[in-house]
């Protein structure tokens, strides 16, 4: 059974493509998110680092793509329904 939280990075709550983790959600893609930029299977490996890069994303504010910028709001939307 596979629901939306699959999809979603966990870091900035962008849904992705692909399964940031896989469709077992052990098998991450090593991917970065085009949002927040974090490396699926690196820096979100553990709650800590998810919350510790998260802390650096919303500091910076900085895009990984700036083309992806569009998505800004998507993204800013879905990080309040991101569960730790
Ligand atoms: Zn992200």
């Amino acid at each position: 059974m596979s629901n939306s939280n699959d999809l979603t990075c966990k870091v900035c709550g962008l849904i992705q493509e692909e399964a940031p983790w896989g469709e077992d959600r052990r098998t991450p893609t090593f991917d970065f998110c085009p949002c927040c930029g974090v490396e699926f299977g690196y820096q979100d490996s553990s709650l800590e680092g998810v919350k510790s890069y998260r802390k650096q994303w919303m500091v910076l504010q900085k895009w990984a793509e700036p083309e992806m910028k569009p998505l800004n709001l998507i993204c800013f939307l879905n990080y309040g329904a991101i569960n730790d």
